[in-house]
């Protein structure tokens, strides 16, 4: 992709009352834009980070046997009712049509999900059954100073099973705790697997925290046995209650979280099942919870210095960034520029995810900040320097490691 063909203008300053360092570094480099507080629109760096995070999770949810559905945003009235959650939910958005009745815009799915799967389980043979669905939430949270850490709207992931009983569900849970795990490492992540409490019929549920100072989560943490466990639902307490060692207190963002429902939404819908011997069982439920838009703010959080963003690989927008340190007015700006181009076409050939700065109105040192800033992890600087040894300089973001290679060694780096 060429700079000067894309969605691309670095910001200098931007709002005051922009204050978490992931809000702060996504606006300035050109990846989110704040609409109104709570809500952001992706612009296409930012998109494309998410669609990235969205690819990791949808292939672990498929290789854990998950379905992917796409379900009505708009929810109405009734559904809600039903479990009694159209008043006892917070956050829930209500809205009225100007045909008279009311609806609630999705803050999460179960009374969705719940009622629909009624029309296809039936009988033992149904089961299990696992679906999952990505896309927008709302949620009327209170004004927030994180950005998109939480949003009025934001995009999660949720996966809902259908089980026979507690044990196939405990083994289902298991599995999925694994495939999170893989997923927040794929994302260049350490997430805590945090007991938190578990609603009315669990004693946990299980939460994924990753250590940040922006996070608004606490959790003790023993070092000696592993127990984490989130504050909230802790005696005030400096011992570890499994093992009686001195435990600590860390400071976490919520990047998942999972429940055993167990039988609470199928009784609410009276979604049952007929087994082997004929007997009419209710249907056991999980769900399982991830924060895909407060994922893209949390691998910045985690992932950044002074001069901006470090982006894990396999959540970068792009992997590399091409600069050309040219102006365009002198004659060895001109050999500058075609060398870059032609190194631009090569590794476009070779089907890789390129950022090409081809601007040629901007200094080469604002183009090496913007480059800092936007983070990808491999640069490729080609000067008049470099090319009086037939090179160029490739420099890994992370590292600050410097590599000079030859051009005709081009195919080489990859
Ligand atoms: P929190 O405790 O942060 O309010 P929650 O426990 O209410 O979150 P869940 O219902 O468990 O959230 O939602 C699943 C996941 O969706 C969370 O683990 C989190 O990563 C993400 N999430 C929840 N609320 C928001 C929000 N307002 N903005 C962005 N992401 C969110
Ligand atoms: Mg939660």
């Amino acid at each position: 992709m060429k700079a000067t063909q894309f969605y691309f203008k670095t910001r200098k300053e931007i709002s005051k009352d922009e204050v978490a360092i992931s809000a702060v570094l996504l606006t300035k480099a050109n990846f989110i834009e704040k609409l109104t507080s709570g809500v952001y629109n992706f612009l296409p760096l930012g998109l494309r980070v998410i669609k990235k995070i969205e690819q990791i999770v949808r292939e672990e949810m498929e290789a854990i046997g998950g379905q992917e559905i796409l379900m009505a945003l708009l929810n109405p009235r009734s559904n809600w009712e039903q479990t009694g959650r159209w008043d006892s939910f917070k956050a829930l958005f209500k809205l009225r049509s100007k045909y008279g009745s009311w609806f609630a815009l999705a803050p999460t799915h179960e009374e969705i999900i719940t009622p629909m799967v009624k029309n296809y389980i039936y009988s033992y043979k149904d089961l299990p059954l696992y679906l999952f669905h990505i896309s927008d939430k709302f949620r009327d949270e209170p004004r927030s100073k994180s950005g998109i850490l939480r949003g009025k709207e934001f995009i999660m992931k949720d996966l809902y099973s259908f089980h026979q009983d507690e044990k196939d569900l405990e083994n289902y849970y298991e599995k999925v705790k694994k495939a999170y795990q893989k997923i927040y490492k794929r994302c260049g992540l350490k997430a805590y697997v945090v007991e938190a409490s578990g609603g009315t019929f669990s004693r946990f549920s299980h939460e994924f925290q990753v250590l940040t100072p922006a996070g608004e989560d606490i959790f003790y943490h023993c070092s000696h046995c592993g127990m984490n466990r989130n504050k909230e639902i802790m005696e005030n307490t400096k011992k570890c209650p499994e093992c009686g060692h001195k435990i600590e207190e860390l400071k976490g963002s919520e990047v998942g979280n999972i429940f055993k429902l167990k039988d609470k939404y199928s009784q609410a819908f009276d979604l049952n099942y007929r087994d082997e011997k004929g007997e009419i069982k209710p249907v056991m439920m999980g769900c399982y919870g991830i924060g895909i838009s407060r994922l893209l703010g949390v691998i910045v959080e985690a992932n950044y210095d002074a001069k901006g963003i470090i982006w894990p690989k396999e959540t970068a927008p792009f992997q590399y960034h091409l600069i050309g340190l040219f102006k365009g007015i002198k004659k060895e700006d001109k050999e500058i520029k075609k060398q870059t181009d032609l190194v631009y076409k090569q590794l476009i050939k070779k089907g890789l995810e390129v950022f090409y700065d081809d601007r040629e109105s901007v200094s080469s040192g604002e183009k090496l900040v913007d480059a800092d800033l936007l983070g990808l992890p491999q640069r490729i600087i080609i000067s008049e320097k470099t090319l009086k040894n037939r090179s160029f300089e490739l420099k890994e973001r992370k590292s600050n490691r410097i590599k000079i290679v030859k051009l005709k060694d081009i195919s080489k780096i990859i």
